[in-house]
Formats: structure tokens, C-alpha cells, sequence
């Protein structure tokens, strides 16, 4: 393809996708395909000659679309978002058409330079502490494929920490924190780092504070596996738990850690929730004042509720020095002139990959051109959207919130007091009329939920955030979520017999 080729095709792609944008709201939220649907389709070897590029371009929307679940489609409700706008496509289009790689300010000083200034933004965005800013030069702000590269990043980091200010701890007594509501992400980073992993209990507890980990509870951990030998040296909370949303008490673990072991690495995973910190009335919930205060390393991924094209996961620290000592390896072919002296930044050092992509440009297309009032507005949109839903389960006799609504997220299921026949108590009976609902649902493609299981509760998640998600969006979704509850009621001859007794 040659430049002017590439011109037509461009325009052309264009005109595809916000055609494919215009359909959304029409198509199946979920891919009608079954399994292995592809291959038959496609021949056995790349071509020997090369193609016709419009056959190719076709081949696209016939064989591929179908395959996709659309995850920018207004009723898809499953797992967390992936908002994406196009300010946030025409960034990786444009970071494409240059292919950097960026590891050190040399391989291209607009790389490295533009994300320092956007990871700033976005802090003070967020109201973070100075502590955390790239201007500052003892912490800093690094963009990272995803929460659970950020993850493993700051574990690295804490385990050199405590290594170095520990030296003759045995790597086998090290013990990587996590609570049993953390992302599968910590007892991933375990098989990785061939470390131990615990997963501290939380319960129900307050109703404010349900599945999160306080104070107290990581104390009496602590003093536990200290007692055995063990060593546990980093903390990972959670601002919003992707099961319920359930928010740690960040304040409370962070000075449970500083007066007491203040060797452990407080990592905040707010990979979801930490978006929320953009506006000021919920930064409460959201924890800022423990983690301005506590977190050595925060996590929030601007590619779920950020509006920014996957895949954008902001990590600050607020030591890089911490990064660096575990991470950098500079043997001489990639040594610089300004690397030597000390005077940038090179982002090699402050993640696992040498190579990484330009990704600091759709996270500035997006800030400015939405505004930080803009962003705001979004997320104050979809937090009414969900409350939109949370009354209809509340003042809903056949559903139950699970957990109180968490930001964006609510919990819930179906529970209708009069189909319990061995009353309130009877777990199995509840879950498997849930497994029944869940299976009904998933037969109405029009919209897509996904399941989780809190604490041996099996429920339903709706999670607010596509970009184009509007109220009609919500109603539609309840209206068949309360008719396909309706018929899974029906179909149980004991309901039926509760309801005509009553
Ligand atoms: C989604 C999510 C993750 C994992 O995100 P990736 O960026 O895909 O690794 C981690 N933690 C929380 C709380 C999440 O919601």
C-alpha cells in the first residue's frame, strides 16, 4: 500500500467504523458465534500473492464483526467498562502511524516528556499529593499496559525494598498481601514471582463498609505470619473490588502499616474506582486522604472508566527511586548521553518491558478535548444512570441489592421472600434460583450482565460506563431483567403455591 492508497483506504476506514458506531444500538450486545467459527472460514495459509486491500477491508466485516462482543454497545453492562472515544482512537492512530517504541527519552524525547506532563495532569486531576507528581523528581507517574502489570510492577519494587532493608530474609518466608475480594491479579502475581500469597479474610461486616479490609484485620495477620516466620511485604488494597466494589479503608490499613511495619509496600489497586477521584464530592469514598497519605503506589486505569482507549493504566509511586533500584539493567547498547547524566527520565526502568507504546497521546487527546468538567460529567452520568437501577431493584419485591451500590456497579439478585421455602436461610436453594435467572438472562442478547460470587452468594453485576449508555438504555435493561426474573418465578411450581397462599 502506498501513501496515496493508504489515503483511500484511511478515509475509508473512517467511514466503516462510524457506520459501525451509527448500528451499535441495533446489533446483539453478544457474538453469535460458537466456538471455532473461524477457522473454517479462513484458509490454511497466508496467501502466497498478496490481496486486493477492499477484499481484505470487507473480510473485516464480514468474518470479524460477527465474532465480537461490542463492548462499546449502550447496553453492554458486563464486567467493567472499556469506555473508548474516538479522541482516544485518533491517539493510537496517530501513536501507530509513528510506531515508537519510547523505552528512554532519546529514543524519542515527545514520548517520554509528553506522559510525565499527562500523568501530572491527571494527578492533580485527582487531587493527589504533590508527592506523586513526575515534577517533583523523587515520585512520578508512569503509563503501564494494565492494573495487573501495575500490579506486579509495584510488587517487584516492594520486594527489592524490603529485601534491601531486610537482607537476610529467605525469598520462600516473603508473603504478598491481598484480601479475598482483590483482583485474580495478586495470586497471578504470585505464580509469577514464585512467592506466597494471602488472601486476608473480610466479611460482611458494616454495612458501610462491607468486604473491606481495615486496620485491624491486617494486624492480626501480620502478628499471625510473624509468629510463623513469614514475612509479608507489600499490601494490595482495593478502591472498588471487582466483584462488588467494596472500598478498603485505606486510612485506617495505611496507619496500621506506618506505626507498625513500615517495611510493608502499600499498593492501592483502584483500577476501576480511582477514576472517581475526579470529582471532588467523591473523593472521600474513594479514599484520597489514605492515599495521599499512606499508598506508596496507586493504581488507576484510565482504559475502564477513563474514556481512554484500552490500553491505559496509570501507576504512580511516590518513591521512583524504588522502581529504578528494582528494574533498571543498562548494559551499553542502551546507554545515552542525558541517561548517563542523569537528567530525564528513562520509562524502561519503570516497568517490566523495554518498548512501550505512545500511549501518553490519547490520554492527552482525551483530557482536552472533554476538559476536566467534561470527564466529570461522564462519571456524575453514569453514577445517576446506575442509582437509576439500584431503586429499581430496591423497590422491586423480586430483587434484593447485594451489597449497597458502589459508585457505577450494582449488586443484586433475585429474591423473592415467598419462594424460600426453608426461609432466608437457605443459601443453595437462593443461588441455584440465581443460576437459573443468570442462565435465562444470558439468552437476551440485547444487553450482557456478568455473575460473581461474594461470599458464597452468587449474584448479578450491572456495571455502568459505555460512553453512549442513556437512561432509555437503563429502563430497557430493567424491563427485561424484571420479565426474565418474572418467568424464572413462574416456572417454579412452589413459588407459585407461596404466592396463591398468601
Ligand atoms: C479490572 C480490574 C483489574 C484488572 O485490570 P487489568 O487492567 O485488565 O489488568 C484489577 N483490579 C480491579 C479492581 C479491576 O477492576
Amino acid at each position: 500500500m502506498d501513501i496515496e492508497q493508504f489515503r483511500k483506504a484511511g478515509y475509508d476506514a473512517i467511514d466503516r467504523i462510524c457506520d459501525y458506531y451509527y448500528s451499535l444500538r441495533e446489533r446483539p450486545v453478544v457474538a453469535q458465534v460458537e466456538p471455532g467459527y473461524l477457522r473454517p472460514l479462513l484458509p490454511e495459509r497466508a496467501p502466497e500473492k498478496g490481496e486486493e486491500w477492499s477484499n481484505i477491508a470487507d473480510d473485516y466485516q464480514k468474518l470479524i464483526l460477527p465474532g465480537l462482543t461490542h463492548w462499546q454497545h449502550p447496553s453492554f453492562f458486563a464486567y467493567f467498562p472499556t469506555a473508548s472515544t474516538f479522541e482516544g482512537m485518533l491517539g493510537d492512530l496517530y501513536s501507530s502511524s509513528t510506531a515508537n517504541p519510547g523505552f528512554n527519552w532519546s529514543a524519542s524525547p515527545a514520548c517520554t516528556e509528553l506522559e510525565a506532563v499527562v500523568m501530572d495532569w491527571a494527578a492533580r486531576m485527582f487531587g493527589l499529593d504533590s508527592a506523586f507528581l513526575n515534577d517533583n523528581n523523587a515520585g512520578g507517574g508512569v503509563i503501564q499496559t494494565t492494573a495487573s502489570d501495575s500490579a506486579l510492577t509495584a510488587i517487584v519494587a516492594a520486594r527489592v525494598r524490603y529485601i534491601t532493608e531486610h537482607p537476610d530474609t529467605p525469598l520462600e518466608s516473603l508473603v504478598i498481601y491481598v484480601t479475598t475480594q482483590t483482583h485474580s491479579f495478586g495470586k497471578k502475581a504470585g505464580l509469577v514471582l514464585g512467592l506466597r500469597v494471602r488472601a486476608l479474610d473480610v466479611d460482611a461486616g458494616l454495612r458501610e463498609h462491607r468486604w473491606a479490609l481495615n486496620g485491624e484485620g491486617l494486624k492480626a495477620a501480620v502478628e499471625q505470619d510473624r509468629a510463623k516466620g513469614l514475612h509479608p511485604f507489600v499490601l494490595i488494597a482495593t478502591v472498588g473490588t471487582t466483584s462488588s466494589g467494596a472500598i478498603d479503608r485505606i486510612a485506617d490499613v495505611g496507619a496500621v502499616i506506618r506505626d507498625n511495619y513500615p517495611s510493608i509496600w502499600l499498593h492501592v489497586d483502584a483500577a476501576w474506582a480511582g477514576i472517581t477521584l475526579a470529582c471532588p464530592e467523591l473523593r472521600e469514598e474513594a479514599q484520597l486522604s489514605g492515599i495521599n497519605e499512606y499508598a506508596d503506589s496507586l493504581c488507576v486505569n484510565f482504559h475502564k472508566w477513563g474514556l481512554t482507549n484500552f490500553d491505559a493504566s496509570a501507576l504512580w509511586v511516590r518513591d521512583r527511586r524504588r522502581l529504578i533500584d528494582a528494574l533498571d539493567i543498562t548494559p551499553e547498547y542502551l546507554r545515552t548521553k542525558h541517561g548517563d547524566a542523569g537528567t530525564v527520565v528513562d520509562y524502561r526502568n519503570w516497568h517490566l518491558s523495554l518498548g512501550r507504546r505512545f500511549r501518553s497521546l490519547k490520554l492527552w487527546f482525551v483530557l482536552r478535548s472533554f476538559g476536566i468538567e467534561g470527564f466529570q460529567s461522564y462519571l456524575r452520568r453514569c453514577i445517576s444512570l446506575n442509582n437509576a437501577f439500584a431503586a429499581h431493584v430496591r423497590d422491586s419485591p423480586i430483587f434484593e441489592l447485594v451489597t449497597p451500590p458502589s459508585f457505577a456497579l450494582t449488586v443484586f439478585r433475585l429474591l423473592p421472600s415467598q419462594a424460600l421455602p426453608n426461609g432466608d436461610g437457605d443459601v443453595a436453594h437462593v443461588n441455584a434460583l440465581n443460576r437459573s435467572f443468570w442462565t435465562a438472562l444470558q439468552t437476551r442478547h440485547q444487553l450482557l450482565l456478568t455473575q460473581t460470587e461474594i461470599g458464597g452468594v452468587f449474584c448479578v453485576r450491572l456495571a455502568v460506563g459505555a460512553a453512549r449508555t442513556e437512561i432509555a438504555d437503563i429502563e430497557n435493561a430493567w424491563r427485561i431483567i424484571e420479565n426474565v426474573g418474572q418467568e424464572v418465578l413462574e416456572s417454579l411450581s412452589d413459588y407459585t403455591v407461596a404466592k396463591q397462599s398468601q
